[in-house]
């Protein structure tokens, strides 16, 4: 009998490490590959010594880098500095940054900038940064591809769920994506919503007991002052039937020094507090980002990231893994992945959708559940975020369903 056991174990055991060297198979070219996606801390060397170009050229001190108001303050919005901080430009991209400056505005913080290649015109940071002549497209996409305009019962506020809605506090912005959704909103003046139309907003939180989570987002959530936002969550705080606040903002990826310590401690005091960022390329994952994530996690913040997918700078599966696997070192949970809107000016970034579903096939088993967030395509006209799922449910009835497993093996499995 036991010998019978032992054979029989040696059997399973022989068969588990077969199956061990198939899985170790499957993850090669994932290992081979990776080292040629490159990350923030990978490039951390670099980023200093950019950083230390752009403080010489400002005449200022790591001190003022640290500071915030100091990144507002020097954002870079002409060609011309542009040009002396990133030398590797040409005269053609110089002209081309110029010239669609003028139709759709551009501006980048001195920390984003220090992320950015001086050489590749391609970088991920360069081309959600830097205006290009694609954007000049006029034959392609909308405004308002969401019909924010008219899903908003009161001032500041989108609703499009039963049980949570947005109150748009700013239009301000560290960097002005060249991706951005709400382009419309940037105008040349920068503007956060007047303290008149919040309280609207907060009347109709408060007349209207079934929001039970409301997210405050613009722009920039956090480029409002530690004074306003003290004061708006601490409103929201007091709202009995408001369960959960959250905060949308790009600070970590494009104005890390915006977590302070102050801000911190306003944070802490109204929980729960979820804030969900958006990085986009592992490039972005520095280590200034996991210190203000750091900071975050101890004022008992819970963070998620969402991605946006973009043609050439994220799409590949590659990528979007590292990207993920990276933002759970910092302990950013990844949340969703937006398929990229038919907004206006945008065309060159929008992706297939079938590059979408193949990043998620390419996640599901391949990596942790952690690293897998859900892909979202925005129904057109405010009909909401709609999930899309490669197929795993081939087909279903009463006795049995045929499912693909994620290796894409053909099972059935019976239902009683
Ligand atoms: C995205 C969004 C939300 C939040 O959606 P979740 O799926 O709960 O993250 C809420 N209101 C509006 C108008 C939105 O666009």
């Amino acid at each position: 009998m036991a010998v019978e056991l032992q054979e029989r174990s040696g059997t399973f055991r022989q068969y588990a490490l077969k199956r061990a060297d198939e899985l170790k198979q499957m993850i090669l070219p994932f290992i081979n590959n990776s080292p040629k996606v490159p990350t923030g801390f990978l490039l951390s060397d670099a980023y200093e010594s950019r950083r230390g170009n752009i403080l010489s050229y400002f005449n200022a001190t790591l001190e003022d880098w640290e500071n915030w108001h100091w990144q507002m303050a020097h954002r870079i919005t002409e060609a011309h500095v542009l040009n002396a901080l990133l030398p590797g430009l040409t005269m053609d991209q110089c002209e081309e940054i110029e010239r669609v400056g003028k139709t759709y505005r551009w501006a980048v913080s001195p920390y984003y900038l220090s992320l950015m290649s001086d050489t590749d015109p391609l970088d991920p940071i360069r081309l959600q940064g830097l205006p290009t002549l694609p954007e000049l497209a006029e034959d392609f996409g909308e405004d308002d591809p969401m019909g924010e305009g008219i899903t908003s019962p009161a001032p500041c506020i989108t609703r499009r769920y039963p049980d949570r809605l947005i109150i748009n506090v700013t239009n301000m912005c560290a960097m002005y994506c060249r991706h951005c959704q709400r382009r419309r909103n940037i105008g040349e003046n920068d503007t956060h919503s007047p303290r008149t139309q919040l309280k609207a907003a907060l009347d109709y939180i408060r007349a209207n007991p079934e929001i039970r989570d409301v997210l405050v987002t613009g722009g920039d959530a956090l480029l409002l002052n530690d004074l306003t936002l003290d004061w708006l969550l601490g409103e929201l705080h007091a709202i009995p039937h408001v369960e959960i606040k959250r905060l949308g903002t790009r600070a970590p990826v494009t104005l890390p020094m915006r977590i302070t310590d102050e801000l911190c401690s306003i944070l802490a005091k109204y929980p729960p507090l979820y804030i969900n960022t958006q990085f986009n390329h592992p490039k972005e994952v520095t280590k200034d980002a996991k210190k203000a994530a750091d900071k975050l996690i101890s004022a008992g913040v819970v963070l998620g990231n969402q991605a946006v997918l973009l043609k050439g700078i994220n799409h590949e599966p590659e990528v979007m893994k590292k990207l993920n696997h990276e933002l759970l070192k910092i302990r950013v949970r990844p949340y969703y992945i937006f398929h990229a809107k038919n907004v206006k000016g945008t065309r060159h970034f929008v992706p297939r959708i079938q590059d979408g579903l193949k990043v998620m096939d390419q996640l599901r088993g391949y990596t942790s559940g952690l690293a897998v967030p859900t892909y979202i395509i925005n129904a057109p006209k405010g009909g909401g975020k709609t999930p899309i799922l490669p197929q795993y449910l081939v087909s279903l009835d009463e006795q049995h369903a045929v499912l693909r497993t994620w290796e894409g093996k053909l099972v059935h499995y019976e239902t009683p």
